[in-house]
């Protein structure tokens, strides 16, 4: 963490592209993950979060794990939220704060934290700004995962995902040892619903849209970090660290 807050870096694989203003990131670190739907923000946020020992919130998780409740345990608005998903649209602001206000203990000023999937729209980083001055916190970071689109295709059509520990495979990037079964904790691997063609199209359109406009927001504020995502996992993995200064 040698670098001083608002310092101007060029790094090699940023090379012609403009300066990145590198914000100055402190332990427990405090971050946002942004990115479309198969950039590999996932796995960076399972890379990340085992390395800097951060809690990883993700809403895409919480709203999958919803899923596999009885539909008479869910809530109304978790069905409704359900159906949004499935088509790839995003879930109504309203239903994803009311999520991540169960679980605000995550937002502890004491642990490092990586918030994955949220905030999605311009409405819930306010309500994440407002979340955070309660408790007196600011962010470290935004991180701008950025890949073309037809490489997104690609990763998203191969992409396989673990129910049960969310560790996320590919069918030929990140193959599991075993075909169709996750090495960690040996269940059955599948295709997210909203991986398929139909919703992989409707999401890219909802990121456009909605979550685009986030980072125009946090390059304002200084906390933003593009990313390229082009790479094995661990390459990209090895540009977050280098550009954390955590490595
Ligand atoms: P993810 O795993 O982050 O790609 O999220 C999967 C899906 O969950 C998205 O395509 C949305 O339908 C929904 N979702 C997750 N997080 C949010 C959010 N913060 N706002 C709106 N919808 C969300």
């Amino acid at each position: 963490m040698q670098r001083n807050k608002g310092q101007v870096t060029t790094l090699p694989y940023l090379a012609g592209q403009p300066e990145v203003v590198v914000p100055q990131v402190q332990s427990p670190i405090h971050l946002v993950l942004l990115g479309p739907p198969g950039v590999g923000k996932g796995t960076q946020a399972e890379l990340l979060s085992r390395n800097l020992a951060a809690r990883h919130l993700s809403t895409g998780d919480i709203l999958r794990s919803a899923r596999n409740l009885d539909p008479n345990e869910r809530s109304p608005a978790i069905s409704a939220a359900l159906k949004y998903m499935q088509r790839g649209d995003l879930v109504p602001d309203s239903t994803i704060l009311a999520l991540v206000e169960e679980h605000l203990d995550y937002l502890s000023v004491e642990q490092s934290f990586l918030l994955d999937g949220f905030p999605r729209t311009v409405g819930q980083a306010w309500a994440l700004d407002r979340m955070l001055e309660r408790r007196d916190m600011k962010l470290d970071a935004v991180i701008s995962y950025e890949l073309p689109v037809d490489r997104i295709v690609q990763r998203l059509s191969g992409r396989r995902t673990c129910p049960a520990c969310k560790s996320v495979f590919h069918i030929s990037a990140r193959p599991p040892r075993k075909r169709g079964v996750c090495d960690h904790c040996g269940s059955r691997l599948i295709q997210r619903e909203d991986d398929r063609p139909v919703s992989i199209r409707v999401r890219l359109a909802a990121y456009e849209d909605n979550t685009a406009p986030l980072a125009e927001l946090y390059a304002r504020r200084g906390l933003l970090v593009r990313i390229p995502a082009e790479g094995s996992p661990e390459e990209v993995f090895g540009r977050s660290l280098e550009i954390l200064q955590v490595a």
